[in-house]
């Protein structure tokens, strides 16, 4: 008998209609003759109005442990009422917390990594013929044995995870739009749906901002050969799949170029902040000290540019990108080190944007990076910064001008398409 890891986001869930939708759905899975794993996000935007309830009783992220402890009930509300309702149809399910169904973690809150899955309760549980639901987005930590959660999206992960431990014949991602798009479908309305997708390019567009799929399920997905197939709960449409190994990608059919699309879309991200530390010794270790300093507050630098010395001043400007979330805590940290780094000053801006091209394509054709820049000169976009790998070309942008710089280079590699992509729920908090 087939295992199918199904995992319902927020927009699929957000009320006793959603609920109830999603219970038939996963039922009629069954009763096609698989076992079914489920792995339910937070109703609707309830996460964002916890974090929102929790500002007002506190300021901001002073308290870590008890986030999580309130950020992984909104999880156990959705796994206990799609429970009752899949109860309610006549068919026998039993949910469990993270910590129930063996997700444990490391003791970081707010961003826990998996370090082991144990799912015995679930492997008993569907083999006695029961639908088991699992809360996403939370484990234990052995080391604390406190909740913690995965961070933002980590529903994906959790359920990637579970397949992964369970050998699952695959894991569909349920979401608000029909897969993954040549573009976010809420900025671009042209934006065309994606068959199938290297694993490789959907980690890019992952790590560029396409909120669509959690990165690390994706990197999880591809260490583990986890197929994903993402799609929407709201109709019956083929998603995109993710495939793990090129090798399965060459399923071509007659008639089809042999060859992938240059580009296979763009992503973008409002979700970073910009950090320049001014006037830095440049002398050798300053860039070591600086980066040392901010991961040390465990915070994921992404783009990094250090300008060239102002001729004599033997002194340097560094700038980089990380999460606004990990903002605060990283600029108090650079700012108690300021003294002994002997840097003249730090400065913050929280109004960028970054937009991303990616492509397998682009690695073997030339010519890619003067079309990307052209368009966003065209729509007279200013460039803050740059960064490349070999499939993929970002900048940083100011965010009012973000939107309108992802319609043009989307039209400027012609991935435009006729139909207008469908948003079904879901309000893109
Ligand atoms: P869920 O609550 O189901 O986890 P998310 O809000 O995390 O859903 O992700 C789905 C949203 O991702 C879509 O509604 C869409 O606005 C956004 N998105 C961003 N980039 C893309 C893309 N390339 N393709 C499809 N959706 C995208
Ligand atoms: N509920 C969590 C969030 O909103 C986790 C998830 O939905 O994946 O980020
Ligand atoms: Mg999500």
């Amino acid at each position: 008998m087939s295992l199918i890891v199904q995992k319902f986001g927020g927009s699929s869930v957000a009320d006793a209609e959603g609920i109830k939708r999603v219970a038939q759905r996963v039922v009629d899975t069954q009763a096609a003759g698989h076992h079914v794993v489920v792995v339910v996000s937070a109703m609707g935007d309830s996460t964002d109005e916890l974090l929102d309830l929790a500002a007002q009783v506190s300021p901001a992220s002073s308290d870590a442990r008890e986030m999580d402890m309130l950020l992984s009930a909104g999880e156990r509300i959705s796994m206990a009422l799609l429970a009752m309702a899949i109860h309610g149809i006549g068919a026998s399910a039993q949910s469990f917390t993270g910590s129930q169904a063996g997700m444990i973690t490391d003791a970081i809150h707010g961003k826990a990594r998996i370090i082991d899955v144990s799912p015995h309760r679930i492997r008993t549980a569907i083999e006695k013929g029961d639908i088991a639901i699992v809360a996403g987005f939370q484990g234990m930590s052995r080391d604390s044995n406190d909740i913690t959660t995965l961070g933002r999206g980590g529903s994906d992960t959790t359920a990637v995870a579970l397949a992964a431990a369970l050998d699952a014949d695959v894991c569909e991602i349920y979401t608000d739009v029909d897969g993954v798009y040549t573009a976010d479908p809420r900025v671009v309305p042209s934006a065309q749906k994606i068959d199938t997708i290297s694993s490789e390019e959907m980690l890019e567009m992952a790590a560029s901002g396409a909120k669509i799929l959690h990165l690390r399920c994706v990197e999880y997905a591809r260490r583990f050969g986890v197929p994903i197939h993402v799609r929407s709960s709201f109709s019956h449409n083929e998603g995109t799949w993710v495939l793990p190994s090129p090798d399965d990608q060459i399923k071509i059919q007659e008639g089809e170029p042999l060859e992938q699309p240059i580009i296979s879309g763009v992503a973008h991200d409002r979700s970073e902040a910009k950090v320049t530390v001014v006037g830095v010794p440049d002398i050798p270790g300053k860039a070591a000290e600086i980066f040392g300093i901010v991961a040390g507050t465990n915070t994921n630098i992404d783009m990094i540019v250090q300008n060239v010395s102002t001729h004599g001043s033997g002194r340097t400007d560094i700038s980089f990108t990380l999460p606004i979330v990990d903002g605060a805590e990283a600029l108090a940290a650079l700012g108690e080190a300021q003294d002994r780094v002997g840097f003249e000053s730090v400065e913050y801006n929280e109004t960028i944007g970054k937009l991303s091209l990616i492509g397998a394509g682009m690695r073997s054709n030339p010519g890619v990076s003067y079309r990307f820049f052209r368009a966003l000169s065209d729509a007279g976009v200013n460039i803050d910064m740059i960064s490349t790998s070999e499939i993929r070309i970002s900048v940083v942008t100011g965010a009012d001008l973000l939107d309108t710089a992802v319609r043009a280079v989307h039209a400027a590699f012609e991935l435009d398409g006729d139909i207008t992509a469908t948003v079904y729920a879901g309000t893109g908090r």
